[in-house]
């Protein structure tokens, strides 16, 4: 076993998969004794996609959001606190998690990169964004979501400017990758401008703002609340007005409000992943399905 002290999260987890998997910690390409490898905590999977692609095999990356749990109500232990607080660097955007507010407010990491930059960003070519105090879902457009990985790549090359042409180039590569993806979400996108977009999360403001739909949340900003049956015949109309065919619902949240309002209305449903709790960890693969899905669903000209 390598003679590293367990002091640092990512040494704890290389000898947690050591044992797993019963070989040396040092034959498992962990943390090397010699090396002071950064550690980065990220408070949920988009931004943890982002993060590992721009800082590359060389720095741990941790996510604040256990793997199936909803960051709009994750909780922290005093003990991931206090390794928040001895974090090299902490991203996330503020307002969708209190109690990583709370935690970078009272530890004061080293740096921190409050995405809510990348949300609130004057970024030409889409119609005015949600307010992310009330939809903060901004890595739903990958334009914005580029903004946050040039955030991450500054934030890493200040910390290790030796590494700072890596990151760099790691984030342009990204960066890349989500402008091309952004045109095949506006050409196919392109016939259904001004359509209706039925969703039970209202997750998808800055999608919608994007791309040019209207998005009519049937639950609102929080998955786990139920609908008012006010808020039903709302919706109910306003499918029957615009002639939706498809009521959206996410994977991870009970589809059964959704379910039964389709059923009602004789109209079909299908899944958008808001990516809080992906069906996949990257990003694109996610995207891509929730627009095989938009082009299924929505109604285009
Ligand atoms: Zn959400």
């Amino acid at each position: 076993m390598t003679t590293e002290p367990l002091n640092r999260p990512g040494a704890r987890w290389c000898a947690a998969a050591a044992a797993v998997l019963a070989i040396s910690a040092s034959t498992a390409a962990c943390t090397s004794p010699d090396t002071d490898e950064l550690q980065v905590w990220v408070s949920f999977a988009p931004l943890e996609y982002i993060t590992e692609r721009v800082a590359g095999p060389e720095v741990h990356v941790d996510n604040l959001t256990a793997p199936g749990a909803d960051p709009h109500s994750q909780e922290l232990s005093p003990a991931r606190v206090a390794e928040l607080g001895a974090a090299d660097l902490v991203v996330y955007v503020s307002g969708l998690q209190p109690s990583t507010d709370e935690a970078i407010d009272q530890t004061e990491p080293a740096h921190v990169v409050d995405t809510l930059d990348a949300a609130i960003a004057d970024v030409p070519g889409a119609a005015e964004p949600p307010d992310p105090s009330r939809d903060p879902h901004f890595w739903l457009d990958p334009i914005r979501l580029g903004l946050a990985t040039q955030q991450v790549a500054d934030a890493l090359a200040e910390i290790d400017p030796d590494g700072a042409a890596e990151y760099q180039q790691r984030a342009g590569i990204l960066i890349a990758d989500l402008e091309q993806l952004d045109g095949d979400f506006d050409t196919a996108l392109a016939p259904c401008a001004g359509a209706t977009l039925v969703t039970s999360h209202e997750a998808f403001g800055y999608l919608a703002a994007r791309y040019d739909l209207r998005q009519e949340g049937i639950s609102g900003i929080d998955p786990e609340v139920e609908p008012s049956p006010a808020r039903l015949r709302d919706v109910a109309a306003i499918v029957e007005e615009t002639g939706v065919r498809t009521i959206y619902f996410e994977t991870a949240a009970n589809p059964a409000v959704a379910e039964a309002l389709a059923a009602d209305l004789g109209v079909e449903t299908d899944v958008l992943d808001p990516m809080e709790r992906p069906s996949d960890p990257d990003y694109l693969t996610v995207m891509r399905t929730n627009l095989a899905a938009l082009e299924r669903g929505l109604v285009c000209g």
